[in-house]
């Protein structure tokens, strides 16, 4: 594989913590650039530790790959965050069941639910990686009505999955880190929230209309977006409705200009609807990705995915990968 790729979300950490951090026994993919995406509190020891002992440094990735050779080791990008699928284990049936929702229709997470969140030792400790890794970013987050919870057979608590993706995506805002999004059968969630908060740009941009337009003026809502929403934010392996991303996509500028949409061989391959959902994102917006959990797996289902976009947008894949490559790294530096 001669082409630069960069594999936008994986769990590669399940690999190293399998091999107990031993990088004599895992093989390094030719993929060069990779982010590495933490799940849980017990996942993000690992995720550092991967991203300690194995990577390059992050200051160099754009800049010194085209001289790097196969088996120089490759840029990991740490990420750090709670998925839906770990809030129950995490908080306690208790503490789970307590959590009020958060309404997509409210641009803050209400003050009693916050201070429930921010005062609990994950939240503390997930501030603190963000601080000690200045390129991680936040994620794996979301939202998820779909999955179910193996021992209990239920579907995971809504109510606490809105509010721990709430304070995680305010976390991104008050850091300034970008942020990856896991949603599934969601959508209308996401959607409605993200519509609030271009709602609330709106409202800024109507007194602002009073005085006569100037730089100041474009400054000025730039940087109410940047209170509202974190800098990017991608969806990844995205397998919900194209109109959403069509929507997401038509926000003003300053809001839709953060999103992109990534992916995967393995989620999305097998979806009738994945021409129309590559089609409803931006060229300059879209990201390739394996969701794989080892480095074993990372080379071929990236070719396979590079392949897939460029067949549905008419390019040739040799085209197409530095256009990807280049979102990617905007995405992340
Ligand atoms: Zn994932």
């Amino acid at each position: 594989m001669a082409t630069k790729l960069f594999d936008v979300h994986n769990h590669a950490q399940r690999q190293w913590a399998q091999v107990h951090g031993d990088r004599t026994r895992i093989t390094l993919p030719q993929t060069r650039c990779m982010c590495v995406m933490g799940t849980s509190p017990e996942d993000w020891a690992w995720v550092q530790s991967m991203v300690e002992q194995l990577s390059a440094p992050l200051s160099t990735a754009t800049a010194s790959m085209d001289h790097e050779s196969h088996d120089s080791p490759p840029h990991l990008v740490p990420a750090f965050g709670v998925h839906p699928w770990r809030i129950e284990r995490m908080l306690g049936d208790k503490d789970c069941a307590a959590l009020h929702p958060v309404p997509a229709s409210v641009v803050m997470t209400p003050p009693e639910i916050r201070a429930q969140l921010t005062t609990m030792s994950w939240y503390q400790r997930l501030a603190q990686l963000l601080d000690s890794h200045p390129h991680a970013i936040v994620g794996e987050i979301g939202l998820d009505k779909s999955a179910r919870n193996r021992d209990t057979g239920s579907v995971y608590p809504f109510a606490a999955q809105t509010a721990v993706f709430r304070v995680q995506w305010e976390l991104a805002i008050a850091k300034q880190r970008p942020v990856s999004i896991h949603c599934v059968k969601a959508g209308s969630y996401l959607l409605q929230f993200i519509q609030t908060l271009a709602k609330d740009w709106q409202r800024v941009k109507k007194l602002h209309r009073a005085r006569p337009s100037s730089s100041s003026t474009a400054a000025a809502l730039r940087a109410h977006a940047n209170t509202l929403l974190p800098p990017k934010i991608m969806l990844h392996s995205y397998s919900g409705s194209p109109d959403i991303l069509r929507q997401l996509f038509q926000l003003p500028v300053d809001i839709a200009s953060r999103l992109y949409a990534s992916f995967s061989e393995a989620v999305n391959r097998r979806s009738p609807q994945l021409p129309e959902r590559i089609h409803a994102v931006p060229l300059d917006r879209l990201l390739i990705e394996t969701d794989e959990n080892s480095l074993d797996d990372i080379d071929q289902p990236m070719e396979a995915i590079l392949h897939e976009v460029a067949k549905v947008r008419d390019l040739r894949p040799s085209e197409l990968a530095p256009a990807l490559f280049a979102n990617a790294c905007r995405f992340y530096f």
